[in-house]
């Protein structure tokens, strides 16, 4: 669809919503793909949805970001936040001594890791990632937050597929999506 439609008077928030592009069988057959780079490149959109990501957790020191489309928007919300962000990356990014924690897919297994030194005990984190599906990254990356000390103050998605049950993995840990896909 190359034309989308977006109402100019709007909030912020409807216009992101309205950019967010639905492509079927990609990255392989089934998959609806949920693409946000609309979104990202423009300018109300991608502010509203900073803001309202970063109102979340206020008080948080850190924000993690799961790579890769976790960081596009960690980084802004941590500069919001007056906070500190930190990468939780794929297997093998990290130059330095990680915590690592796997965990599975539909087929085969992922690994995620963080830097040991990334967050000191006590310091209140907020995760951040663009889709929650069926919750098995964000999962794996709060472990690693709580192995190193840290409180998860909570978790902020811009999109939530909750037909993937991602809500339910993640236990008892409070969940905050500015979109939810039935
Ligand atoms: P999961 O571990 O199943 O919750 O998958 C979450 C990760 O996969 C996120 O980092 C998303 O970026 C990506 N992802 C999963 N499903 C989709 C989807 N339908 N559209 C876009 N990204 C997705």
């Amino acid at each position: 669809m190359a034309m989308v439609d977006v109402d100019a008077n709007s909030t912020g928030l409807e216009r992101a919503r309205a950019l967010i592009e639905t492509v079927p069988d990609f990255p392989e057959p089934g998959i609806l793909f949920r693409d946000i780079t609309p979104l990202l490149a423009d300018q109300a959109a991608l502010r509203a949805t900073v803001d309202a990501l970063a109102a979340v957790a206020p008080g948080a020191d850190v924000v993690v970001g799961i790579e890769s489309r976790g960081f596009i928007f960690a980084a802004p919300i941590a500069y919001a936040l007056g906070a500190g962000f930190v990468p939780v990356r794929k297997l093998g990014r990290l130059p330095r001594a990680t915590e690592r924690e796997s965990y599975d897919l539909e087929y085969g297994a992922n690994t995620v890791e963080i830097h040991k030194d990334a967050i000191r005990p006590g310091q209140t984190v907020l995760i951040v990632d663009d889709v929650l599906a069926t919750g098995g990254t964000m999962r794996a990356a709060a472990r690693l937050v709580e192995r190193l000390g840290g409180e998860v103050l909570g978790i902020a998605v811009l999109v939530e597929l909750a037909a993937l049950g991602g809500r339910a993995a993640l236990e008892e840990r409070r969940i905050w999506s500015a979109f939810v896909y039935e």
